[in-house]
């Protein structure tokens, strides 16, 4: 969505310059009302949620140091190659805009010692990200994500857990037809194996290979099972499945993970070529597809990085974490969303002495809830009634001098046209009331 934000800057000091109207950087989403009261109200239920699970938050930076994200995301990656927004500040430093959330949560474990306190720790995040990427409709190169991560706890009881826990947000938001995928990526034991074996396959089939896939086949072969190029998937079709390759203990932490969803009353499908794109994964990973998001399709993706804590310099800990795209999020979310609420009434002041008397009226009321709108241009009645109706308020409160004299106001019930006298002082009461009949 492009927005048209009209910012003009004329004169003081730029007189000899043409008028000019910055827009912002291409690909930047910003959400302006009444999106933003929607993105609220699903932010505050995901919180909430979380919460209950007792995940507290961290506010985490949004520039890093470039070494982070080659270290954990992993070089031979799309983001690390193409995606981020990198520069070199006056010291010289290279720095990176978060392209996404969770080496900076693991930064953030490691230097603030977060495991020394708390044997477990459930942490999560809301904020934006950054990525080069060709801006589409739902992609933008400032996104925005939720996400969380539980450090310190290898059980599959774990993984089981956070998905369930993402499943019932999407219940909460009314968002139905979102279909898990899982995988499990094995862990040392197991992986370098099935490495070895896909790298052999993949030099066997290296003709039918994107040049990405092909450049990066010998560092990161598992990057090839989930390339999106249509002679890509068709190269891998027959590539061997990691499932088959598995440890004994991977197979068992995959297979009891599967089990507990199955009780939890939670559809899955296994699906081998899930590797994500990045390379810290070990054991699960795990996408929620949504068909109403086209190609793009996955709205929350993660898994476990048992290694990553220790790959940055960390005591080794088990982790596993997820994260949801915002702004797919929303397209999803539809009307389902409560309205926002309106003010109960409008006061229409008809004179400069009326505009006074209610002013104080009106900043006591709207301490407790938005509960009056007040024109402070005391316009004919007419304009006034008409602004009141299209802004959906039930009660218009008329005050002429008639009324001024008589300490009162003129209700008017917006619906019905009825008008009755209302004293100053029982108008508090009087909307406290409405107010609560929503
Ligand atoms: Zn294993
Ligand atoms: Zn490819």
């Amino acid at each position: 969505m492009e927005i048209d934000y009209p910012l003009v800057l004329t004169g003081f000091g730029l007189r000899n310059m043409k008028k000019v109207q910055i827009k912002t950087v291409k690909g930047f989403n910003e959400v302006l009302p009444p999106e933003s009261f929607r993105w609220r109200q699903v932010e505050d239920k995901f919180r909430n949620l979380l919460e209950g699970y007792g995940f507290a938050e961290l506010r985490l930076a949004l520039l890093e140091p470039t070494e982070l994200f080659a270290r954990s995301i992993g070089g031979e990656t799309d983001i690390v190659e193409k995606e981020m927004y990198t520069f070199i500040d006056r010291s010289e430093r290279s720095l990176t805009l978060r392209p996404e959330g969770t080496a900076s949560v693991v930064r953030a474990y490691n230097q603030y010692s977060l495991g020394k306190s708390n044997e477990i720790n459930k942490l999560y995040y809301i904020g934006p990200m950054f990525r080069y990427e060709r801006p589409q409709k739902g992609r933008y190169r400032q996104f925005h994500q939720l996400g969380a991560e539980v450090f310190g706890e290898e059980s599959f009881y774990q993984d089981a857990e956070t998905l369930v826990m993402l499943a019932q947000l999407f219940h909460t938001l009314s968002i139905k037809g979102v279909e898990l995928h899982l995988n499990s990526l094995g862990c040392e034991a197991c992986r370098p194996l099935f490495r070895d074996q896909l790298k052999d396959y993949l030099s066997r089939h290296q003709a039918g290979l994107c040049d990405d896939c092909r450049r990066r086949g010998a560092e990161n072969p598992l990057r090839a099972l989930d390339c999106k190029n249509p002679q890509c998937r068709e190269a891998v079709a027959e590539a061997p499945s990691i499932g088959d390759a598995l440890c004994c203990d991977c197979r068992q932490h995959f297979a009891g993970l599967c089990a507990l969803l199955a009780d939890a009353g939670i559809a899955f499908q296994i699906n081998p070529r899930l590797v994500r794109g990045l390379d810290y994964y070990t054991r699960t990973t795990f996408e929620f597809l949504a068909g109403d998001l086209g190609a793009q399709n996955a709205v929350a993706a993660g898994g476990r990085y048992d290694r990553l804590v220790e790959e940055l310099g960390g005591q080794p800990t088990p982790a596993f974490g997820f994260a949801v795209g915002f702004e797919r999020l929303m397209m999803l979310v539809g009307s389902e969303v409560a309205p926002l609420t309106l003010p109960v009434a409008a006061l229409l002041p008809l004179s400069e002495e009326a505009l006074r008397r209610l002013f104080p009226l009106h900043v006591e009321l709207n301490r407790r809830a938005q509960m009056t709108t007040l024109s402070f241009q005391h316009k004919s009645l007419k304009s006034q009634l008409k602004k009141a109706d299209k802004d959906g308020v039930r009660y218009a409160l008329i005050v002429g001098p008639d009324e001024l004299a008589q300490d009162e106001a003129l209700c008017r019930n917006m619906r019905t046209k009825e008008q009755t006298k209302l004293p100053f002082a029982e108008i508090g009461e009087f909307l406290w009331e409405r107010y609560h009949e929503h």
